[in-house]
């Protein structure tokens, strides 16, 4: 199944004039060939397809949920972590980043002016479904999963360089899309995220090439920090990462999930 959250951009739908609601907000659906019916639930419980139904060109998707925080894995893929210079890791690098990232699939990356190289970062993103703290290293990690989607781990690379830690150089407004859908049985074997700049394909990898895998991963994050519904987990990227420029359009394509499109400007423009 394929969810979303989206804002209907027009009232009421067609189908329907019983529908009386003038400020639609955000909500939860299921997508339905080029249409998304709302839906009732939530992640742990799961999502109850309802009544209202809208043609996917009159809804904004908007990121599949609102986490409360996004926990990111560097250097997850071998050829990435050699092409940036740096060793394998023998356990997890991760660090984090900030809601106030956040952008939904369309909207716009804005490169800040006190960069001069901003990259992109393709990956699978994990949302989590229901509490994570202290999994035990026998447990089935797969209920704690809502599903994964598409995220572009945005990363002012001189920055990254120059701060040694990596709050600034990852935390940027706008640094932080994710989306478009929560694919919720996605076949981890098989997963591939590619990255395209203009339509020209700069990075692609396969979820089994993954150095730490994904249940490793949520296991070893939930010994330090409590994964709540919504939170986000970004696997890490493969290599071909690169600088993007004002004017481009990069997307991030997870295969089972779609593409999460965004445009870039340059701050002030
Ligand atoms: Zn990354």
């Amino acid at each position: 199944m394929k969810l979303c959250r989206f804002q209907p951009a027009i009232l009421p739908a067609p189908d329907s004039r019983k529908f009386t609601e003038t400020h639609p907000g955000p909500r939860f659906g299921i997508i339905e060939g080029d249409s998304v019916r709302e839906a009732s639930g939530d992640f742990a419980s799961g999502w109850r397809p309802g009544k209202q139904a809208w043609a996917l060109k009159d809804v904004k998707l908007l990121p599949p949920s609102v986490p409360s925080k996004i926990v990111c894995v560097g250097r997850n893929y071998a050829e990435h972590a050699k092409e940036l210079g740096n060793d394998v890791p023998a356990e997890p690098v991760i660090f984090l980043k900030p809601p106030s990232a956040i952008i939904a699939p369309e909207e716009t990356i804005v490169m800040p002016s006190i960069s001069r190289r901003v990259d992109h970062e393709g990956e699978i993103a994990i949302i989590i479904a229901r509490t994570c703290s202290h999994l035990g290293t026998q447990e089935d990690v797969r209920p704690f999963l809502a599903g994964i989607t598409c995220l572009n781990d945005v990363t002012a690379r001189d920055l990254q360089k120059t701060d040694g830690q990596w709050t600034r150089a990852k935390g940027f407004d706008t640094f932080c899309p994710f989306g478009p859908v929560l694919e919720t049985e996605p076949n981890m074997n098989v997963a591939v995220v590619e990255t395209f700049v203009n339509g020209v394909r700069k990075q692609s990898g396969r979820a089994s090439e993954m150095i730490f895998p994904v249940d490793v991963i949520i296991k070893w994050i939930s010994r330090m920090m409590t994964l709540q519904p919504g939170d986000v987990v970004a696997t890490g990227t493969p290599s071909g990462v690169g600088p993007l420029q004002a004017g481009d359009v990069v997307e991030i394509v997870v295969s089972g999930v779609g593409t999460l499109r965004n445009p870039v400007v340059a701050q002030g423009s």
